[in-house]
């Protein structure tokens, strides 16, 4: 799982840090989450390909989260974009883009497919053999999806030296690592165990975007491997937090510990503060294992 971080910071575009977007590489899929302003440059500065991402989450209408969107949609058309587009976000989102199409006479080329959310509870949004996508209903000042990403097991793969110590064919091989046992000429039996490693454990990712302090948040993301929760302040400024529906990096720790998620990463930085390590520093306090997410920074997970 990767992950690379096009912009972290709240509110608007500066000179040196952008709105929220990130491309998540999760089992082959290449994944845009939220797409502030900037994030046509920030995609090309990464060298990450357009026509590579196919799935666009969106989890809220805050202009820092998706005024990128329209510009990104219509470069696809310009690019000659002929594989279809998926867009998951709050109901609503179609009808921003297709007025702006609509008034442009700039319709797409290339099918161009919304998958509108209103539900308040969790629910799968997209699945194939590789992942499951599903929301993460947040409380924010209008209506927020987080989403938690999900691999799936994958198959087990072949133990070549065991196969090879049995003296069995190569013929066999596909059979084996579809799970088959394989029955040697002498009758004996060779149970798959013996001959595939267990595949590589699932990961799974949570990304939460704008959201108030929620304490049942926990329970939704129970055990992933990594959480991507909003700070926007310090604890210095709880009640700003609180009054506008956001977080302090205290209280995403909170949600971190009480989900027993192995990494924190600390993002939608306000920048009335001298440093994001204040973010860091502050979340330690009460969870280890803290990373903070800035423009261009890239994670292996
Ligand atoms: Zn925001
Ligand atoms: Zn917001």
């Amino acid at each position: 799982m990767h992950l690379t971080v096009l912009g972290c910071y709240a509110a608007t575009p500066r000179t040196l840090t952008n709105p929220t977007s990130q491309v998540l590489e999760i089992n082959n899929h290449i994944i845009l989450i939220d797409c502030g302003e900037g994030t046509q440059v920030e995609l090309r500065r990464h060298k990450i390909k357009f026509s590579r991402i196919n799935h666009i989450f969106i989890s809220h209408l805050h202009g820092d989260h998706f005024f990128g969107l329209p510009g990104f949609i219509s470069t696809m058309r310009l690019l000659g974009r002929e594989k279809e587009l998926h867009v998951y976000g709050p109901k609503g989102i179609k009808e921003a883009i297709t007025l702006l199409l609509k008034l442009g006479d700039s319709w797409t080329n290339y099918p161009l497919l919304f998958h509108e959310l209103s539900s308040k509870e969790s629910e799968l949004v997209f699945e194939d053999e590789k992942i499951s996508v599903t929301t993460i209903p947040l409380d924010h000042r209008i209506y927020t999806n987080g989403y938690l990403f999900r691999e799936k097991v994958g198959k087990r793969k072949l133990n070549i030296e065991a196969a090879e110590k049995y003296g069995i064919d190569k013929a066999y091989y596909q059979n084996i690592k579809n799970g088959k046992d394989v029955t040697l000429d002498n009758g004996e039996i060779i149970g798959n165990n013996e001959l595939t490693f267990d595949p590589p454990k699932p990961k799974s990712y949570a990304f939460c975007s704008d959201t108030i302090y929620d304490e049942s948040l926990a329970a939704k993301i129970k055990d992933v491997d990594v959480l991507y929760h909003e700070s926007t302040f310090l604890e210095s400024e709880v009640e700003l937090a609180t009054k506008t529906k956001h977080a302090t990096a205290l209280q995403a720790a909170k949600v971190a510990k009480d989900a027993n998620v192995k990494t924190l990463v600390l993002g939608h930085y306000s920048t009335r503060y001298k440093s994001i390590e204040l973010f860091k520093e502050e979340a330690s306090k009460i969870f280890p294992n803290v990373l903070l997410a800035n423009d261009g920074k890239t994670f292996d997970f």
